[in-house]
């Protein structure tokens, strides 16, 4: 057990951590019993970017729900809504209807693009800083971590018997951590239904039940999640780090020990020198430091998430001891092997694979984009009736039914004149409506599909074809837009 070994100075003024890796890099049976991580506090360039990437992504979920956007009194004024209720996803400026549930795969589609991309770019830059297992992960140990101490004051108390000061701590952090998980899945709630409507609701009691089980589900997944299985997510359950095996190459950047300049490794006393011997000193405080609990000195691991933690509490070792930092550094394997060679580093962050990647995320994008500046915000389904497919009337014209349903996107209602283009001489009627001076004037109020039965009627089909194609056409009245959908009178001329 690590806490059985002497402690030992490694370096003048450095002493050995009794760290060692939980996940050893060799193969382990896989119903072992968990061994508890304790991560060591460590200050540095990157704990600081971990920081500020935690605060600014949990600002943004947290705050999201109670930004608002004008879209008119027919619509939701909250920026960003998944209503299910209406069947609209709302996001600042673009509305998606169920119709266009492509834009949706679209974003899918180019969140995974963009993540291959960072990924063979910068390694596992994403599980790094940006997971939200990462970032609730380490919220909750910083929660720990003041209420316990830092590794050493943790792992004491772990062992110690309860005592009235050991209940304190525990019941504290694990309040702490429950409001925190309530305050998670709180917010994941507030995306669904207007914001301080929903708050209000839910602290009078008022609210749908599926949102108490919503609250529910997301506050214990939370707790769970980022208070005790931690690590073993990344480990165990995610199947990113299978995936990004495929996705990274031998230039790709990751945390790595510079194994060409650290070994041999070992205990360095004071004025001996460094010549024929690698800056490593065992220190073992890159093991201490790392959140899931390996020793990045065992090479690249699944089980690394690349957050770079073992590079700050290296560098500051490597101050101490008075050698240049980067010991352990983003770096690439090809490059370890070009510098064993003699030949001086290259980062090749522009190569085939990160080419394609690109030039696949910019074309989805050009497209998304090209599709959301040209999107219509009217359109028209026509369903033509098919039992019967015609009726002969008793003046020996021939009938057709049809459904049209109209999709009326903007935020104020609209007056549309609807046209059949393409059939010649017909007879139109709507079902409740009057003709007007010729025309049927249709009303499509705002932000709402709505549906019309109309009869087109053909007085001489006898120069006209079996199945005739034709448009029906809505103009909007007030500003000439018009919507054209294609569809077929059948005559019943079979000659
Ligand atoms: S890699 Fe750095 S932090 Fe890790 S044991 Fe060696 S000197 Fe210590
Ligand atoms: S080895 Fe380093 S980069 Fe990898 S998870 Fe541990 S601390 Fe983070």
């Amino acid at each position: 057990m690590p806490d059985q070994q002497q402690r030992q100075t490694v370096a003048p003024g450095v002493e050995r951590s009794l760290a060692t890796a939980v996940s050893p890099s060799t193969p382990e049976h896989l119903y072992k019993k968990r061994t508890q991580v304790y991560p060591k506090r460590i200050k540095g360039t990157f704990r600081t970017l971990k920081w500020v990437a935690m605060i600014v992504l949990l600002g943004i979920y947290y705050i999201t729900p109670w930004l608002r956007w004008d879209r008119g009194p027919a619509s939701p004024d909250q920026a960003v809504l998944i209503d299910f209720e209406n069947a609209r996803f709302y996001f600042f400026f673009i509305e998606i209807w169920p119709q266009e549930v492509y834009y949706i795969t679209g974003l899918l589609i180019l969140s995974a693009i963009g993540l291959f991309l960072a990924t063979a770019l910068f390694g596992r830059v994403w599980c790094g800083y940006a997971c939200p297992q990462t970032i609730w992960t380490d919220l909750f140990i910083a929660v720990e971590r003041f209420f316990e101490g830092d590794r050493n004051a943790r792992i004491k108390l772990d062992k110690s018997p309860w005592t009235a000061n050991k209940i304190f701590k525990k019941t504290s952090k694990h309040i702490v951590w429950l409001l925190i998980a309530m305050a998670t899945g709180g917010a994941w709630v507030l995306y669904f239904h207007d914001a301080p409507t929903v708050l209000r609701d839910l602290l009078s009691g008022h609210a749908p039940q599926t949102a108490y089980v919503f609250l529910a589900l997301m506050t214990f997944l939370t707790y769970a999640l980022a208070g005790f299985m931690r690590e073993q997510i990344c480990i165990y359950m995610c199947p990113w780090p299978r995936i990004q095996a495929a996705m990274i190459d031998d230039e790709a950047l990751n945390v790595t020990y510079r194994y060409d300049r650290g070994e041999p490794r070992g205990a360095h006393k004071k004025g001996e020198t460094w010549e024929g011997r690698g800056d490593c000193i065992g220190c073992r405080q890159c093991v201490a430091v790392c959140p899931t609990g390996i020793d990045i000195r065992d090479g690249a691991q699944l089980e690394c998430i690349d957050c770079a933690l073992c590079i700050d509490a290296c560098d500051a070792i490597m101050i101490k001891i008075g050698r240049p930092k980067g010991l352990i550094a983003y770096d690439t394997d090809a490059n370890i092997e070009r510098r064993l060679r003699g030949e001086p580093n290259r980062f090749r962050l522009v190569r085939p694979r990160t080419v394609i990647y690109a030039t696949i995320f910019a074309l989805v994008g050009s497209i998304m984009l090209y599709g959301l500046l040209n999107r219509s915000v009217l359109d028209m389904n026509v369903l033509r009736d098919r039992i019967p497919n015609y009726v002969r009337l008793s003046d020996g014209s021939i009938r057709n039914g049809y459904t049209i349903k109209i999709l009326n996107k903007a935020s104020e209602p609209r007056e549309l004149r609807l046209e059949a283009i393409g059939l010649g001489d017909i007879n139109m009627s709507v079902v409740g409506l009057k003709n007007i001076e010729g025309a049927f004037i249709l009303s499509a109020p705002a932000d709402e599909t709505l549906d019309y039965k109309i009869y087109l009627a053909i007085k001489d089909v006898s120069d006209l074809s079996e199945r005739e194609i034709f448009n029906l056409q809505l103009t909007d009245l007030k500003n000439g837009d018009t919507t054209l959908t294609e569809t077929m009178f059948i005559t019943g001329n079979t000659d």
